[in-house]
């Protein structure tokens, strides 16, 4: 949802109000584009417009409360206990939200007269780019905010800044206008902070992605000032871990507004960022937008999870493994030297399954460290948190203990075992022995410290155990002095302790002798309250050790805190390791036991798989028994040559080019993100670039029909791709008439081949594209094999060399279930027009020949086929005179009798 949430909102008239709703219209005023949560008791309340958005969205009542200007004020709540919930809901539905609580409490309002209002402020913005809550996050994916800058007369185009709070990850890169949308598919932000003016010189440069508009925050100007940055910047990360002067001004002034906009939302709290890395898409095969969502790498195009090639390779056991790992799909490396120091990792644990299955049961140990380590720092972390870190530092001392006692590790363990190592082992001993086994979520009410963790705690809280058995004897004495059996002390948050009798006898306790002792507190209507001077006084002492305790615990948290903080650097370090241990491990897990090999990547411009498979669908058809069939590619050029090989691909529908073209994309991106590969052996010159355009879509929203789409597409392709880079283009020039396409197929094939002489893949029902093979020397031709029987095609999804003469598009149309006239008027059609086109016909000879075709309406019935013995076996059947056992066992004959026929 595109919000202005610092646009200073109209005041509204104050005259009149009673003084809460004056403090309400107070704090709304300076949050505009927030829904604002206002506590009061144990609810948030909504007013106004608030209530009715999140009445709708949340599917809660709307009720009224009292008048503004003389109509009724709408209401709408939520309570404290479930507020995490609805939060969640309207985060997700793209809304902001204000959380505003009572700053003191109302008993020491009321101090300042009755009429007096509880202070109250907001404590946090919440916005899609701002969780930290488990609850509230996907664990397993990371969640970014962005901050686009722009300046017009600064030394870069643009830089986005962005980082995961709830991790401390922060980045700063410096893009041109052209590497600006691949970014931001990378990086795929949950929330985007850019000015007015940003927006409207990219909205004038065609640049703003229409997806864009769902996270777009606008921000005022002075939030990205590039002058103002530098001591924002200062002030944010260390000087000696980051020189905010060596950034762009565009760079500067993304990073600072991020800076502020956190801390905005945060109101004051610092969120444990990590100093920036640079630049990081440099270093990384650029892949845009369109190329991500047709290989699905992430998640398919239809936005979810199974089917992606994330979701197949996947076997992470912790959920910063689970980031990482998509994190390095999506950027997968460019420089050979480093995808082999992964590559080697890999293999050590490939190599060695005893030595893999150790590490990922420990790892499974190893909680969300990050996480927990952020919700620390922005204080909103509870028990549970400092014990999760505890518990990670333990995992991590243990993991690097056993992995360096292995020999030969290669550089990438070796440093992880040096990371690991260097855990902070004090601060887990400390946080074990002081935590309990059994934690609460919240630290407000206590309960957390283990017993015997510090004597002074353990004296209050046995005193408090001491009076609640002082409690228990004064109702035994109760009971039998008035002799009232159902006699009950008991507590609650409104009275505290109180001695409760049934309705029947309470009227006795009000009379002479027991009204001197028992004090009238409340009528229920089955039950009397009272309360005693004994009592109260017992209640005095309970609560003052209840009190002391907690006020030990409270410091007992705060000094862990402390402790915890001061090992920042030392514990992000840690969960970098952590994950990355998980991911090398996962992906030796999935190599090992999928039958992946390790590829070798060099510098070259080699692009040699064979017997390649498709990660995703060899898993979905495995899933239904079938088997994948494997096949080769080699697109592998040299510089001399004049670049890569380009293979046309043609074949049948349905016959797997797509699968072809997408497999061999996939196993460039696993080998460059440092995995093996689903091949029996493959050789990888490294990508710099892959684009992929496989099937058609449109862009309505955005006025582009699917041809332009495609064009536009096509265009980045050809404008963008270098010697170095692996382009698969699925069928282009479909879209349009069919010389223009074929003409624009045709071209586009020249230019890969003479001018980008790139490697590249190219699937075309165009078979006249194929006569190209003679005349480019680094064209080849090949096809998806086919067996007709009978009319019909039997797909063998086999790669081999050749050209395909059809398409065999009425059969697939067959199988798809169009009509049999429909069908059989087709193929009627095509023949007359294949005929036509083998001579040297005029297209208005062409014309006049489908003139005389019999119209489609006095299309004869489909001549009968010649005898075959599966239609002979049918005729004899008579379902009306089987049994059950005959009718199961002529189907069985037909299957056979059909088999055997195609066999033949
Ligand atoms: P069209 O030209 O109609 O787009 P296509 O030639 O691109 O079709 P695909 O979509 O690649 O065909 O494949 C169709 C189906 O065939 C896939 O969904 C998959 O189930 C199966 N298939 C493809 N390749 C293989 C293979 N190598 N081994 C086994 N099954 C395969």
């Amino acid at each position: 949802m595109d919000q202005t949430p610092f646009e200073a909102a109209p005041g509204p008239a104050t005259a009149g109000l009673t003084p809460m709703m004056a403090q309400y219209f107070e704090i709304k005023a300076v949050n505009p584009g927030y829904l604002l949560f206002y506590r009061m008791g144990d609810f948030y309340e909504l007013f106004f417009e608030d209530a009715e958005i999140a009445s709708a969205a949340l599917g809660i009542v709307l009720t009224k409360r009292g008048k503004h200007l003389g109509e009724d004020i709408q209401m709408c709540g939520v309570p404290i206990h479930a507020a995490n919930d609805y939060l969640n809901k309207l985060i997700k539905l793209g809304h902001r939200v204000a959380i505003c609580e009572q700053m003191e409490d109302p008993a020491e309002a009321k101090k300042r007269g009755s009429k007096s209002v509880v202070r109250r402020d907001v404590v946090r913005l919440v916005t899609p780019g701002t969780l930290t809550e488990d609850d509230h996050l996907d664990a397993r994916a990371s969640n970014y905010l962005a901050a686009l800058a722009m300046v017009r007369h600064g030394d870069t185009d643009f830089a986005l800044a962005w980082a995961d709070i709830s991790t401390g990850e922060t980045f700063i890169a410096d893009l041109s206008a052209d590497e600006l949308g691949d970014e931001m598919a990378r990086i795929a932000p949950a929330e985007l902070l850019l000015t007015e003016a940003t927006r409207a010189a990219l909205n004038e440069r065609h640049l703003f992605a229409p997806a864009w508009s769902a996270i777009a925050a606008t921000i005022p100007t002075e939030m990205a000032d590039s002058e103002a940055a530098l001591p924002v910047l200062r002030n944010a990360f260390p000087a000696d871990r980051f020189d905010p002067s060596a950034l762009s001004r565009a760079g500067r002034a993304a990073l600072a507004a991020l800076i502020a906009y956190i801390g905005e939302s945060q109101k004051g709290r610092i969120a444990p960022l990590r100093p920036p890395q640079s630049n990081p898409g440099a270093r990384v095969m650029a892949i845009d937008a369109a190329t991500r969502s047709s290989l699905e790498i992430l998640q398919t195009q239809r936005g979810q999870a199974k089917g992606s090639l994330r979701h197949a390779i996947d076997l992470t056991v912790t959920a910063p493994g689970a980031r990482l790992l998509a994190s390095r799909l999506a950027a997968p490396l460019r420089q050979a030297a480093a995808i082999n120091e992964r590559l080697e990792a890999v293999t050590r644990l490939v190599d060695d399954p005893l030595l893999r299955s150790r590490l990922r049961q420990d790892l499974k140990r190893a909680p969300d460290l990050a996480r927990a380590l952020s919700r620390i720092a922005l204080d909103r972390g509870g028990p549970r948190d400092l014990a999760s870190i505890g518990r990670a530092v333990s995992a991590a001392l243990d993991l690097a203990d056993h992995l360096g006692r292995q020999g030969d590790l290669p550089a990438v363990l070796k440093r992880l075992v040096a990371a690991l190592g260097a855990a902070p082992h004090a601060l887990a001993s400390e946080l074990a022995l002081a935590l309990d086994d059994e934690l609460p979520l919240l630290m407000r009410d206590g309960g957390f410290v283990r017993g015997s963790y510090d004597a002074k705690l353990d004296e209050e809280r046995a005193l408090g155990r001491e009076t609640r058995a002082v409690v228990a004897a004064l109702q035994a004495r109760l009971t039998d002095e008035t002799d009232m059996r159902s006699l009950k002390i008991k507590h609650n948050g409104v009275l505290g302790y109180f001695v409760e009798v049934p309705a029947a006898h309470g009227q006795k306790l009000l009379e002479a002798p027991y009204r001197e002792t028992f004090i009238h507190r409340q009528t229920l209507a089955n039950a009397m309250r009272f309360t005693t001077t004994e009592l109260a006084d017992l209640e005095g002492r309970i609560a003052r050790a209840q009190g002391a305790a907690l006020e030990i615990e409270l410091a007992i948290f705060a000094r862990l805190r402390a402790e915890t903080l001061a090992a920042t650097e030392l514990l992000q370090g840690l969960a970098d390791a952590l994950a990355e241990l998980d991911v090398t491990a996962a992906l030796a897990e999935v190599s090992a036991t999928r039958g992946y090999c390790r590829p070798i990547v060099d510098d070259s411009l080699a692009f040699a798989i064979s017997g390649g498979r498709h990660p995703v669908v060899e898993l979905m058809v495995k899933a239904e028994g079938q088997s994948f069939v494997a096949n080769d590619a080699d697109l592998s050029g040299s510089e001399e040559s004049g670049g890569g090989s380009l293979w046309l691909v043609t074949g049948p529908n349905m016959g797997g080019k797509s699968t072809f073209l997408r497999q061999n994309a996939l196993i460039a991106i696993l080998a460059q993100m440092g995995c093996y590969v689903p091949a029996d052996s493959a050789h990888i010159g490294v990508v710099d670039r892959l684009f992929s355009r496989v099937g058609a879509s449109d862009d309505i929203a955005h006025g582009r029909s699917t041809f332009m789409v495609e064009m536009v597409e096509t265009a980045a392709i050809l404008n963008r791709a270098t010697r170095h880079s692996l382009v698969v283009l699925d069928e282009i020039g479909r879209g349009t008439a069919t010389f223009d396409g074929l003409s624009i197929a045709w071209a586009a094939v020249e230019a890969l081949h003479e001018t980008t002489g790139c490697r590249a893949l190219f699937a075309t029902h165009f078979h006249e594209l194929t006569a190209l093979a003679k005349t480019l020397s680094r064209v080849a031709n090949v096809t998806m094999k086919v067996r007709e029987w009978e009319g019909e095609v039997v797909f063998l999804h086999e790669v081999g060399p050749g050209a395909a003469d059809r398409s065999y598009g009425i059969q697939v149309a067959r199988l798809a279930g169009l009509p049999e006239p429909v069908i059989a008027r087709a193929r009627q059609v095509l023949d007359v027009l294949e005929q036509r086109s083998s001579g040297t016909a005029s297209s208005s000879q062409k014309a006049s020949v489908l003139d005389d075709l019999p119209l489609f309406a006095h299309q004869p019935a489909p001549a009968p086929k010649g005898k075959d013995p599966v239609h002979e076996a049918l005729d004899a059947v008579r379902p009306d005179e089987m049994t059950p056992r005959q009718a199961i066992d002529a189907l069985y004959q037909l299957k056979k009798l059909r088999d055997d026929a195609r066999r033949s």
